[in-house]
């Protein structure tokens, strides 16, 4: 119901940001291979993303908006084999619950055009045959003052955005994004499944230039990436970007790992600049922890974690002093 899905929204859409990181990901699930980011102050005025997925039938559009409607888990035995970025069913009828949503979603076919505010359906309506989903949200938090309030400076949840956008492109080469903020480009990556191309187009050539692949594989794992020279370092943590089965994930001991593989070759208070991928069975990572599912539990932490350290250490062993 309506007050479930508001206090539903309370964890699942936070700030902005996470609105961006929902949708995108759906539009990832429904196999786009071009979306469209543009955004209106820092997402708080509007959100649309434009994609060329699959887009959704007309008799499941309402359901979508439906919580734990998910069209992505079929069975119980599903959720410990999570493939898709999505899957509690529980982002669309959230964000619905304390925002205006205009949804047009076609599967090839004639498309159909949902309105939806504050969690209420308002019109259902034929829409144009383009195959894909074109979402516009507005208004984020209009009904929930408390949370609105809440917002940091239009600066801060940019950034967060462009930071979630960024990890989707470098999680997916093979997409082409683009983020427009206030009619201003962002980020624009080609989707050419290059991910050096994706690191160039946030990091710049000059950093790119400087990175190396990183690879090694153990029993249970499979890493894979790239790591920048030790004489390039930021001031901050951030430039750590770690993925475990294509998912971006947050755990602070693998970050340190990935320190520790550099051991004496960076300042104190300076940061690497790393990609890791890891490749394992999902049986073995448990991603519903936390509905932003970027927290994760991790089996066997230890081995990994060792994996890691040794694979950049024995990258940049020769350089050591
Ligand atoms: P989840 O992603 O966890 O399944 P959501 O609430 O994010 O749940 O989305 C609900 C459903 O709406 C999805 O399962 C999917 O079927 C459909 N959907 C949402 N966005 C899109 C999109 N951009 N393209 C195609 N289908 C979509
Ligand atoms: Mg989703």
């Amino acid at each position: 119901d309506a007050l479930s899905n508001k206090i539903a929204a309370g964890e699942v859409v936070e700030r902005p940001a996470s609105v961006v990181k929902e949708l995108v990901e759906n539009s990832i699930d429904a196999g786009s291979t071009i979306i469209e980011i543009e955004t209106e102050e820092a997402g708080l005025a509007k959100i649309r993303i434009i994609d060329n997925g699959d887009g959704i039938e007309e008799e499941d559009v309402l359901t979508a908006f439906l919580r734990h409607a998910t069209s992505k888990i079929k069975d119980e035995t599903d959720l410990f084999r999570i493939r898709t970025l999505g899957f509690r069913g529980e982002a669309l009828p959230s964000i619905a619950s304390v925002s205006r949503i205009d949804l047009k979603t076609s599967t090839g076919d004639i498309g159909t055009r949902v309105r939806v505010e504050g969690g209420k359906v308002e019109s259902v309506e034929k829409a144009p045959g383009r195959k894909g989903t074109d979402l516009t949200m507005t208004d984020l938090f209009f009904n929930t003052p408390a949370r609105l309030k809440y917002m940091k400076t239009i600066h801060t949840e940019l950034g967060n955005i462009t930071d979630v956008v960024n990890r989707l492109a470098l999680a997916h080469p093979e997409v082409s994004f683009r983020l427009i903020h206030n009619d201003r480009k962002l980020l624009h990556t080609n989707g050419n499944g290059d991910v050096r191309q994706v690191l160039a187009a946030i990091y710049g050539m000059n950093v790119v230039k400087k990175m190396v692949p990183i690879e090694a594989s153990s029993l249970d794992f499979r890493i894979s990436g790239y790591a920048a020279l030790p004489e390039i370092t930021r001031a901050s943590r951030n430039y750590i970007s770690t993925m475990i089965n294509g998912r971006f994930i947050k755990n602070y001991p693998l970050a340190k790992a990935i320190q520790d593989g550099y051991h004496t070759l960076l300042p104190i208070g300076r940061y690497p600049v790393v990609l890791l991928n890891i490749e394992m069975d999902p049986l073995l990572v448990d991603v519903n922890v936390h509905p932003s599912k970027m927290e994760v539990r991790l089996s066997k932490e230890q081995e990994l974690n060792e994996l890691v350290s040794g694979a950049i250490r024995n990258t940049f062993k020769s350089q050591e002093l």
